[in-house]
């Protein structure tokens, strides 16, 4: 009976622990990553974020706090409130108490608009006069006419060649709570926003700000959430719809969106001093970036250690199965192919159609041999007399163990003189070899049928044949050759 195929038969039990070891792989893996996942989302919700935005919030105050309380100041001087309401009589004195002011607190301008004159007095003197429908003076009517004492805004600064300045314009008031005027300072915006690119560098994450109605009023340098300009509503960014859902108005918490199909993590945090919403926002991919990664290493190291492990096995199975096949159709006594072995190898001769004898051969009186000098010299005699057969033999022959003490031999391209002659030389070989088993000389003769392949002959024919003739050569007294030809039809 054939072996089934090496890779066939391998195939259910590999593949069986492919998806064993692919699945535990698989499944530590993803429960590594999603354990480190929930504990970085947990770490950002409830310790870095709030962190950073504590750490943002006691920078502002230092930062931004300063100028308010500076202007604060200025709006409750009372030199400056003196001045006004002694008639604005020297202008020096105003520019000088405002130079003053911004060299000993390093502000970036300085300035007083007084409400009886609308004039714009600034560090290096008169700017020019307030206009009540000029669009450039419009914030001075708005400070004006607020309820709040002071308000944060960005505009461009006329005195330093328009550049954006972030202004704290304080409303200034006389001793009998009449308004006077507005006073303040200006830092740079560019000062600002590098302040707060600053932030966004050091923590890795979106810093900026909002005022109470969802506008943005202050960003880094690349902008707001996905590039929004300062001035543009939250509301009016489409992609911040999940947000917006969760947070229709700035309010103070953490909350978790997403925006561009990516998740974000974002603390809201009030800043009453400035009445904006501090804004920290963090990406998820490039929180998870490193674990993502690691899972990705851990998935590849996993599918090369199960490969590897597949692969080896594999070469170990078939060379196992080799080994077993081979043994299955060798005889272990005289190294011949038994039975199974000679009929995978005379498939292949009998296909051809060359001519082909059939040698049956059976040593005589072999019980008696092993009566006399038991088995294990019989072993030894059956061993010597393969080896016999194999020097007589060529390489393309099928020789095998046929059974105890018989042999049969296919002699291929061999017609039958030629195949008279090879089974002479077996058995002359045979009669004439002394076999030594433990110091004794054995001696044994065989007899031969043989036979040659004609017309449309199977196995079973020729062998029945050559069985015939082996009959005949024993009954005629053995240690001979016989032949038994086909039977013409
Ligand atoms: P004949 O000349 O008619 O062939 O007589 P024979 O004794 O050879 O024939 P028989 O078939 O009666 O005996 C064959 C003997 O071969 C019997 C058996 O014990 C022996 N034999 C078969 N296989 C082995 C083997 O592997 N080792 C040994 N030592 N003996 C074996
Ligand atoms: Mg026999
Ligand atoms: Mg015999």
């Amino acid at each position: 009976m054939p072996f089934p195929n090496t890779v066939t038969s391998q195939r259910p039990l590999l593949l069986t622990l492919v998806v064993l070891l692919a699945s535990g792989f698989l499944a530590t893996s993803l429960l590594s990553y999603y354990a480190s996942r929930t504990s970085i989302r947990d770490s950002i919700i409830n310790t870095e974020l709030p962190l950073t935005s504590d750490t943002v919030y006691s920078e502002i105050q230092k930062d931004l706090v300063r100028p308010v309380l500076i202007s604060s100041m200025m709006s409750r001087d009372t030199f400056m409130r003196d001045w006004v309401v002694g008639g604005e009589r020297n202008t020096g004195q105003m520019t000088r108490y405002l130079r003053e002011v911004m060299d000993h607190y390093g502000a970036y301008t300085a300035f007083f608009i007084s409400d009886a004159t609308l004039t714009y007095y600034q560090a290096k003197g008169v700017l020019k006069k307030i206009r009540p429908g000029e669009v450039r003076d419009a914030w001075y009517y708005r400070v004006r006419d607020m309820s709040e004492p002071y308000e944060i805004s960005v505009d461009p600064d006329m005195a330093n060649q328009d550049s954006m300045t972030f202004f704290i314009n304080y409303k200034v008031f006389d001793y009998e709570n009449r308004f006077i005027g507005a006073a303040g300072v200006g830092l740079t915006v560019d000062a600002v926003i590098k302040l707060i690119d600053r932030y966004q560098q050091r923590y890795d994450r979106s810093v900026y700000f909002v005022d109470t109605t969802g506008r943005i009023v202050l960003t880094g340098a690349s902008g707001g959430p996905q590039g929004a300009k300062i001035g543009q509503s939250l509301k009016d960014l489409p992609n911040l719809r999940d947000l917006q859902d969760k947070l229709p108005k700035p309010h103070s918490g953490t909350y978790e969106y997403k925006a561009e199909g990516e998740g974000h993590f974002l603390n809201v945090r009030f800043i009453p001093e400035l009445n904006w919403y501090l804004f920290v926002d963090k990406q998820e991919n490039s929180a998870l970036s490193d674990v993502r990664q690691s899972l990705y290493i851990n998935l590849v190291i996993c599918l090369v250690v199960t490969l590897v492990v597949m692969l080896l096995l594999h070469r170990i199975l078939r060379r196992y199965q080799q080994r077993l096949e081979t043994q299955a159709t060798l005889d272990s006594l005289t190294g011949l192919p038994n039975r199974r072995g000679f009929n995978l190898l005379a498939g292949n001769t009998l296909d051809s159609q060359s001519p082909l004898t059939v040698l049956l051969l059976d040593l005589d009186h072999f019980k008696h041999l092993n009566d006399t000098h038991g088995h294990l010299a019989g072993d030894t005699v059956l061993a010597g007399f393969a080896e016999d057969l194999r020097s007589c033999l060529r390489q393309s022959d099928v020789i095998c163990r046929w059974g105890g003490e018989e042999f049969i031999i296919l002699l291929r391209d061999s017609d039958l003189a030629g195949a008279q002659r090879v089974a002479e030389q077996i058995r002359l070989l045979a009669e004439g070899h002394d076999y030594s088993f433990s110091g004794v000389t054995l001696q044994v003769t065989v007899s031969v049928g043989l036979t040659e392949r004609q017309g449309a002959d199977n196995l079973q024919d020729l062998i029945a044949r050559a069985d015939r003739a082996l009959y005949r050569a024993k009954l005629s007294g053995r240690n001979q050759v016989c032949i038994e030809q086909a039977v013409p039809a």
